[in-house]
């Protein structure tokens, strides 16, 4: 067996999203467009559960959190508080041998990971060398060529992070420069100088004509919620600490799009940003990394698939920040980012818009421009961290193989397929009967083509947790058979059991209560 967090490669996940109607690349009739994707049936089923379980665990669960839903396009004096007209630039480079170009960062990055992968070496060589006793804190600290290794990765590491804040390019070219980093297609260390590449799309609003303003497809949804900061506690009548929830689209013209849906032009954010008093944001930073991992947790596609990475050198607009990483098939890397955003966005857009956007606490008589949290996870990341700890190839007892998607039933595309066992002798009808009866509570998938195992199969592979099988005891007794998609177990249930049955396994409420 191998699940794909591990192991199963992002190729094999690619052709099953496509061959299954999940993800197909976009306009692909036309040879595609890069890095746009266009969801298939299944896959916008999919993509609405996990938006639902999202949105529910905010503004559902939460009596301090409301939900909005903004404008893709807004004044272009927005970008201009939030800094993305000036500073949401990548560090560009290209190879002159090869003409690829790659994010300077991205390059050094991958450099590190490469100590990073020599250090997990020797502590995986320690840990079988002294067994039971071997002590991983004291094996880093104390080993001279692990502390080299550390030492070394910490100097990139600053040098990178002093370099991209203080915006001086050609000390990263230095960086790249002095640790010999080749193309990793060509092998070549031809480099260009680094450049800003400015990651916003634009285009004009209103006809040339009359003399067009340029505007932007917002790069992140978070700017939506805060110019909307004042209408939406005073329409909702909240206080501090409160939140706001969004899930929309953002556009973003990366460099380097790779990786399927990891790395998109157009892509969906589910953002929420939690207004708090200044001096209480450390809490609230604090509380609200708990509270993001254990919705992640809540899924079970396994913890150590998570971890937190703490930002040393955060923004200039946090004072903390971290990602939650997730072990997708390409390794670790940021499914969801925390940040403690100080008061630096509502008090940009007091400063450009000439707004006050402040909280006036009757109580205290004082008023103050609210510190923000902000919990930022992308769709199609998350979609993609599912969908490949779902994957799995089995080979099962009788010798036969079966691909299945062990997708945690709430959030799976279809809760149930029924399947007449066979096309005829009135089980069709009964099947359909059964069907109506359920359809209205939960998704359900109606099949009757092919052998009973085909159709297994087909439903396993799109992770239909439960399959409905009606045969001829059905029109005797009413029951109907159950089959469990991972374990393949059948019970044979009364079908009018069937509705209170589901409930119990595939319904989101018990996730939800379970926060
Ligand atoms: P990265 O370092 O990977 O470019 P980021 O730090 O720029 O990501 P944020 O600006 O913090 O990302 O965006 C918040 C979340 O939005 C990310 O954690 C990620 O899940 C998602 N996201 C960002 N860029 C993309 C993209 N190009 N495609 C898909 N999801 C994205």
């Amino acid at each position: 067996m191998s699940n794909s967090a591990e192991g199963s490669s992002l190729k094999n996940i690619i052709s099953h999203c496509k061959e299954y109607g999940f993800i197909y690349p976009s306009s692909e009739i036309y040879d595609g467009l890069g890095a746009i994707y266009d969801y298939g049936p299944n896959g916008s089923e999919l993509k609405n559960n996990i938006k639902a379980y999202w949105w529910q665990a905010m503004v559902r669960v939460h009596d301090n959190i409301v939900g909005i839903d903004t404008a893709i396009f807004m004044h272009p004096t927005t970008w201009k508080a939030s800094g993305h007209g000036e500073a949401f630039n990548d560090p560009l480079i290209d190879n002159k041998d090869s003409k690829k170009r790659y994010r300077a960062d991205v390059l050094i990055e991958e450099y590190t990971a490469g100590i990073q992968k020599k250090i997990d070496k020797e502590v995986a060589k320690a840990a079988k060398k002294f067994g039971n006793s071997f002590d991983k804190e004291q094996f880093v600290t104390t080993n001279p060529r692990v502390a080299g290794y550390m030492k070394k990765m910490k100097e990139i590491e600053d040098r990178l992070g002093d370099a991209l804040g203080s915006g001086d390019l050609s000390a990263v070219k230095t960086l790249i420069e002095e640790l010999a980093i080749a193309d990793p297609v060509s092998g070549s260390k031809n480099w260009t100088d680094v450049r800003q590449f400015n990651l916003m799309f634009s285009t004009e609003l209103g006809s040339l004509a009359e003399g067009a303003e340029k505007i932007y497809l917002r790069p992140e949804t978070a700017q939506g919620i805060f110019v909307n900061y004042l209408n939406v506690q005073k329409t909702s009548r909240m206080r501090p600490p409160f939140g706001i929830a969004q899930i929309g689209k953002a556009f973003r013209n990366e460099i380097i799009a790779r990786q399927f849906i990891f790395r998109m032009r157009e892509f969906e954010q589910m953002e929420m940003q939690f207004f708090v008093r200044p001096g209480s944001e450390r809490e609230w930073y604090q509380r609200w990394k708990e509270k993001r991992i254990n919705w992640h947790q809540s899924l079970g596609l396994g913890a150590e698939h998570y971890c937190f990475h703490d930002h040393i050198n955060p923004a200039h607009y946090a004072n903390a920040a971290c990602d939650i990483e997730f072990n997708f098939p390409m390794g670790f890397k940021e499914l969801e980012g925390i940040h403690s955003r100080t008061d630096f966005d509502l008090k940009a857009h007091e400063k450009y818009s000439g707004k006050k956007l402040q909280f006036f606490d009757q109580a205290s008589g004082e008023s103050y421009v609210p510190y923000v949290i902000e919990t930022s996870l992308g769709l199609d990341r998350m979609f993609l961290a599912v969908i490949s700890a779902a994957y799995t190839e089995e080979k099962l007892d009788n010798g036969s193989e079966r691909t299945v998607l062990k997708i945690p039933p709430p959030l799976a595309s279809y809760k149930a397929a029924i399947l007449p066992l066979v096309n005829k002798d009135g089980l069709p009808e009964k099947a359909e009967h059964i069907l109506n009866e359920i359809r209205f509570d939960f998704s359900v998938q109606y099949d009757a083509k092919d052998a009973i195992g085909r159709r297994y199969r087909r439903q396993d592979a799109i992770g239909t947790p439960y399959c409905i099988t009606v045969d001829h005891q059905t029109l005797d007794d009413n029951t109907v058979t159950l089959r469990e998609r991972d374990s393949m177990e059948q019970e044979r249930i009364p079908a009018e059991q069937l509705a209170s049955t589901l409930h119990e396994k595939v319904d989101m409420k018990y996730l939800l209560k379970s926060l």
